[in-house]
């Protein structure tokens, strides 16, 4: 009996980072290169333990990814399931990662699960870790209490969940953190290991439109409010601000943003990249008592960038007043 046919299906999609990456001619920067059936081809083991299938979906550094491509990613990974999948596994740079895992796991309606990784090192580099975190995210896509957590995050051997992880280090191996929160799960000795069970998840529809914008502006010291002012006559459409602190800013942008808050969602996330917005503490003009109270949205645990994320999936829905829910959530 064909071997293959007892083993999981699992397919596995390439979307470019450096876990793709080698140097084209020797003295050069790497680019990515490496297609799915390249990197499944690094790692022998991974035909022992499911019957992988691989697609290059393109080739390209995260910087470069649009929400349009991981909307076709999306559609692509669903069709997956619908074919027979058990498992999809995306690789892609890390660079984003934070930000696209958050995205798919807003849009993600299926059980079965969708795993994300790449690496830190080029694949040309000596002890390059593309293939252990490869082999890691099929052993999580493959493990039954993976099912029902959305999107996963699997890199250096812990797995994270999209919500909570951020790339808190440049060039570090161990690059991924979720601050305040801690990993999921782990891998050990290819054993998958979560801390707890799976909860409910509140997933969106897809978005109806997505032409609109969403800007973000980092909030620091001494900052004019010229960006800020300008934000309206440029066409967006929704504004995060990562605020000092607990979520907050000067009185030149409360001022400024109160305006702006007329006209289009406002929210106010922390800058910090650990712990919550707050709600009630502090009483001075910029702070959150006062920003409510001209109509902008505290973040609570969601980073700047996944805020910008959640609010531009909710334009494209034509509700934002779904808006208070999410960030509760
Ligand atoms: N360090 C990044 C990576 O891991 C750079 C390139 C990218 O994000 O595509 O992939």
């Amino acid at each position: 009996m064909n071997e293959k046919a007892c083993l999981p299906r699992i397919t596995l999609g390439c979307l470019g980072g450096t876990v793709s990456m080698q140097a084209g001619l020797p003295g050069t920067g790497v680019t990515p290169q490496l297609g799915g059936d390249e990197l499944l081809a690094g790692m022998p083991q991974l035909g022992a333990l499911a019957d992988i299938s691989t697609v290059t979906l393109c080739l390209l550094p995260s910087a470069s990814l649009s929400f349009r491509i991981l909307l076709d990613v999306l559609a692509w990974a669903r069709g997956e399931v619908e074919r027979g999948a058990q498992a999809v596994v995306l690789t892609q740079g890390t660079d984003t990662l934070e930000e696209s895992a958050y995205f798919l796991d807003l849009l993600w309606p299926c059980d079965v699960p969708l795993v994300m990784t790449g690496a830190m090192r080029p694949a040309s580099q000596p002890g390059n870790d593309g293939p252990a975190n490869l082999l890691a995210a099929v052993q999580v896509a493959l493990a039954a209490k993976s099912q029902g957590r959305g999107v996963l995050v699997v890199l250096n051997d812990q797995i994270h969940l999209a919500a909570q992880v951020r790339k808190t280090a440049s060039l570090s191996i161990a690059a991924f953190e979720s601050p305040g929160w801690g990993p999921e799960g782990s891998v050990v000795e290819g054993q998958v290991i979560f801390r707890g069970a799976s909860v409910p998840r509140k997933v969106l529809p897809l978005p109806k439109h997505c032409e609109h914008r969403v800007a973000l502006l980092d909030a620091c010291l001494d900052a004019d409010s010229a960006l800020l002012q300008a934000i309206p006559t440029l066409g967006y459409e929704g504004l995060v601000v990562a605020g000092f602190g607990a979520g907050h800013v000067s009185t030149a942008w409360s001022q400024a943003l109160a305006r702006i808050a007329k006209d289009m969602p406002v929210i106010v996330a922390t800058r910090t990249g650990c712990g919550p917005t707050a709600r009630a503490t502090y009483g001075f003009v910029g702070a959150e008592i006062d920003l409510q109270s001209k109509g902008m949205h505290m973040a609570g645990r969601l980073c700047p960038r996944k805020c910008r994320i959640l609010l531009w999936l909710l334009i494209g829905l034509d509700d934002q007043a779904a808006l208070p829910g999410w960030l509760a959530h």
